[in-house]
């Protein structure tokens, strides 16, 4: 038997433990008990959750449709020639903005780092997403915006230390049980107080000092009646304000109606309960923003995050120890995905599209001609073939036909394409729809990296020798690369880690020889650096100066009517 240390692929946490394999197969999972984020506990999924690698149903032979609708097995060379004499066709007749190309947060970096350039430099498209779209990408957007960097300010163990835990929207101990974990030690051991803002009561409400019941949709005027508080009673931290920030004077204006008599009845909270919630995060010593997609999936997503940001910068919550704000990211690399720009409106490292400085680094190494277009989201994609404007897509471990919003509509619209070709390791309910289908592997069966939710760039090990014929993620996308006649000169997945880091500057010191014992948190921009615990430290914002937004609460379509009696809202179990 042997034992392969390697990290969890479900959550965010980024758990690490020791696979056992005997003759190809796993028999179990060891823990490792002096990683930083599992100490040597898991939750079930990372004790029990490994065995679908194994499962009869795994596709492992390139699949293409035939007249008759149904899959017949094909060659890996048939497959994927097939697949460049496709989107070549597609891109000669209709123009390159035509194909959409979708990633994967369940892949590695150095996959969805391929994903992006095959995208861009091969199919010439700026038409790339991911599933973040449809969980944090209002995070992104709204802390890029005002702080300068869409990611967790702090660390995970860091939460165990603040005085104030500020939770809203997150099912912590179901979504991201060992974070769960860190603030029930918080409070049951070291009597941190916890606030929690969600509609449903979780198990974290039932230790809350606060816990406030939001009507669905309304986070946005609770959080501006926090800080009307906040301003009235004059608990804000001028000279934090002063110093290091701007749009405060904007800002101050457009919460001045928002008391909360007038923001109770919105939120179904009472008056004294948001007076109470901000006197407690703001009189404390340190305390720490925690949020999920309860906050990120409404029409005012970028809103909702931009208003917890204010709350952040008006008390100077933020860039010291067990200080900040978090958003919890959920896949096992929703961060890493991010980071890789599986966007269509950021290079790699959340680079900017028009910085002609920035191109001509990239032109260095992916060549002239990339595209530098904005391109579509996931939904306009898919609006988009409904249109037939988008005629081809290549899906990459993603199941659009269970993880979009109006599935009717999704099927409808994929069912117009010239072409998909999805890449997956099990026949989804998306596969279904593929003209050509490429079976891939799960990360018990290759190498790379994962970063989870706090910024830690971690090693993922194969354990398994791909299953069947199925290849690794990156391999395929290779020789994707070799069949539309570009060069991809990877002999393994440490080859593609130094391209990125030539290119993204967080990731500037992260090597696989650095990460080989532990991982390394993004900001490393060097191979001296020692990774960056916690972000904008000593006021220093990744942007300069911290920015206060306007975020106006608007009351959401998601209100109950006679015909329509009832709430459906998102959430994890
Ligand atoms: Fe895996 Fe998350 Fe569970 Fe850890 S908490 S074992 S990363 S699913």
């Amino acid at each position: 038997m042997k034992k392969v240390l390697t990290t969890c692929g479900y959550c965010g946490c980024g758990c690490n433990f020791y696979l056992n394999v005997e003759d190809n197969r796993v028999v179990g999972v060891s823990p490792k008990n002096d990683h930083s984020i599992s100490r040597g506990q898991l939750c079930i999924k990372g004790w029990q959750g490994h065995g679908f690698v194994h499962h009869k149903d795994r596709l492992t032979q390139p699949l293409m449709r035939g007249a008759d609708g149904t899959f017949y097995e094909v060659s890996w060379e048939e497959a994927l020639s097939y697949c460049a004499k496709r989107f070549q066709e597609i891109k000669k007749t209709y123009g390159p903005s035509s194909i959409g190309v979708i990633g994967s947060a369940r892949c590695t970096n150095e996959e969805n780092y391929l994903i992006v350039k095959f995208a861009r430099s091969v199919l010439g498209t700026g038409n790339i997403d991911h599933c973040a779209r449809l969980c944090h990408s209002p995070s992104v957007a709204a802390l890029a915006d005002t702080l300068g960097s869409g990611a967790m300010t702090n660390s995970v163990n860091e939460i165990e230390d603040a005085d104030v835990i500020f939770v809203i929207g997150s099912n912590t101990t179901e979504q991201h049980p060992v974070i769960g974990m860190r603030i029930l030690n918080a409070v049951k051991k070291k009597g941190a107080k916890l606030i929690v803002i969600d509609p449903r009561k979780t198990r974290l409400a039932e230790y809350a000092t606060n816990y406030a019941p939001v009507v669905p949709g309304s986070n946005l005027a609770i959080l501006n009646g926090i800080l009307h508080t906040i301003v009235k009673e004059n608990l804000v931290n001028q000279a934090f304000i002063d110093s290091f920030t701007e749009g405060y004077e904007a800002f101050k204006s457009s919460i001045e109606a928002y008391s909360p008599e007038v923001v109770a009845p919105i939120a179904g909270v009472p008056e004294d309960s948001i007076r109470e919630i901000a006197r407690l995060y703001a009189g404390a010593r340190t305390a720490t923003i925690v949020f999920g997609m309860g906050v990120t999936q409404h029409i005012t997503g970028t809103k909702n995050v931009g208003a917890l940001s204010n709350l952040a910068l008006i008390t100077g919550h933020i860039g010291k120890e067990s200080t900040g704000i978090n958003p919890l990211r959920g896949q096992n690399n929703v961060q890493g995905s991010s980071d890789m720009a599986v966007t269509p409106a950021q290079l790699p490292g959340y680079q900017s599209l028009t910085d002609d400085e920035v191109a001509r680094k990239f032109v260095a190494v992916w060549g002239e001609g990339f595209s530098r277009e904005k391109g579509k989201t996931l939904g306009e994609m898919i609006d988009g073939a409904n249109r037939g404007e988008t005629r081809a897509m290549y899906v990459v471990a993603d199941n659009l036909m269970v993880s979009d919003a109006n599935l009717n509509h999704v099927e409808e619209s994929i069912q117009k394409l010239d072409f998909l070709v999805v890449q997956d390791i099990f026949m989804s309910e998306t596969a279904r729809y593929a003209h050509v289908i490429l079976p891939g592997a799960s990360y018990m069966e290759k190498d790379g990296t994962f970063t989870n939710t706090e910024r830690l760039v971690q090693r993922v090990r194969e354990a398994l020798t791909p299953i069947g014929n199925s290849k690794a993620d990156w391999e395929i996308l290779r020789e994707m690369f070799l069949a539309m006649g570009v060069a991809a000169p990877y002999q393994q997945p440490s080859d593609i880690m130094e391209e990125i880091r030539t290119l993204v500057p967080s990731y500037g010191g992260i090597t696989y020889e650095r990460i080989e014992e532990k991982g390394l948190q993004w900001p490393c921009p060097n191979l001296e650096h020692p990774g960056t615990k916690y972000l904008h430290q000593e006021g220093k914002f990744t942007r300069g100066l911290g920015k206060f937004t306007v975020n106006e609460y608007e009351a959401t379509s998601q209100r109950p009517s006679a015909e329509y009696p009832y709430i459906l809202t998102t959430g994890r179990i």
